[in-house]
């Protein structure tokens, strides 16, 4: 199947880098949110993001104004109906995707296939809620997507392999290293790193470091890029607990469980970069200035 145009639904985090990289690659890009506002904020943002690259002389001006021009924003979810392929990216939440999917299947051109980027929620549960789970498949991107190569092609049991090859050609156009994985609780990247990040909010909670030393120690002593705790608020502390949820809640094993301490955390709002302060505090920038001072006083 030929792409030509891809709808992203969802323009937080995600949203945000999957319709930039979509656009960089030459698509044409329907992006949707609930509200014309948020939309408009996330295009700010990729318009800042492209100048950077264009000072850097990474890209020229010319090329950051076609992808900006690739991008159609939108508001009404209609607007999905000559899309090819939907990428959904909202809130990690199944009742809010099932819904919106259903309205997506109505809408959709018969030939159009839908993705999700859930971090663990049931691929295959998703796919039932539409009429067309042959072409139901989930794709994984990676925070910061413009940054992260990886995507994990989730393959529920109902999807047609026409669909996990016109994907996997998908994610190579769009400049990534697709690879296939079964549907399955935390696919593989979340599973394995959930067992070691999961100590963290106990760690912080007995008090044997502070983020920025647990992010010290793991950077220096077990060579990882960015510490748990500066990964944790960028991931968002409310797509972390999901993640744990759903491996506690399928696996029935307690190496899952979410600590008490997320929880509180989630409560007081600080939910990581996106809401300023998580585990550390941030500028309008994104910039790290500390740690989070009302948490670790
Ligand atoms: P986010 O909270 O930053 O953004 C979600 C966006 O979805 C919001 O702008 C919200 O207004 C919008 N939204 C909610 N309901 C909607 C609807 N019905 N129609 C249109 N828009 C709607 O969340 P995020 O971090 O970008 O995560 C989005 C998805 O990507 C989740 O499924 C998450 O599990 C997954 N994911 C997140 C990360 C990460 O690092 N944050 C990584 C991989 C995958």
């Amino acid at each position: 199947m030929e792409f030509k145009k891809i709808g992203v639904v969802g323009a937080g985090t995600m949203g945000l880098g999957i319709a930039q990289v979509c656009a960089q690659s030459g698509f044409e890009v329907v992006f949707n949110d609930i509200k014309m506002e948020i939309v408009d904020k996330a295009v700010n943002r990729i318009t800042k993001l492209l100048s950077k690259d264009v000072d850097k002389g990474k890209i020229t001006a010319e090329a950051k104004d076609a992808t900006l021009g690739r991008i159609k924003k939108s508001e009404n979810v209609e607007d999905m109906a000559d899309c090819d392929v939907i990428i959904e990216a909202i809130v990690e939440n199944m009742d809010a995707k099932k819904s919106l999917y259903q309205k997506l299947d109505a809408i959709c051109k018969p030939e159009a296939i839908l993705a999700t980027n859930t971090s663990s929620l049931s691929v295959s549960e998703l796919a039932s809620a539409t009429k067309r789970p042959a072409q139901f498949i989930g794709m994984h991107f990676f925070n910061p997507v413009q940054v992260m190569k990886l995507i994990e092609v989730v393959t529920p049991l109902q999807v047609a392999q026409a669909t996990i090859d016109a994907v996997m050609d998908l994610g190579v156009r769009l400049g990534k290293e697709p690879v296939p994985v079964k549907d399955s609780p935390g696919f593989v990247v979340n599973r394995i790193l959930t067992m070691g990040s999961n100590e963290v909010p106990f760690m912080l909670h007995e008090g044997v470091a502070t983020p920025d030393a647990i992010d010290k120690c793991m950077k220096l002593g077990a060579n990882w890029r960015m510490g748990p705790c500066e990964l944790n608020d960028l991931v968002g502390l409310d797509i972390s607990i999901a993640i744990r949820e759903t491996l506690y809640a399928e696996f029935k094993e307690p190496k899952y469980r979410p600590s008490p301490f997320l929880y509180q955390m989630i409560r007081a709002g600080f939910l990581g970069r996106k809401t300023g302060k998580g585990w550390y505090e941030y500028d309008e920038d994104g910039k790290i200035i500390g740690i989070n001072r009302s948490v670790f006083k």
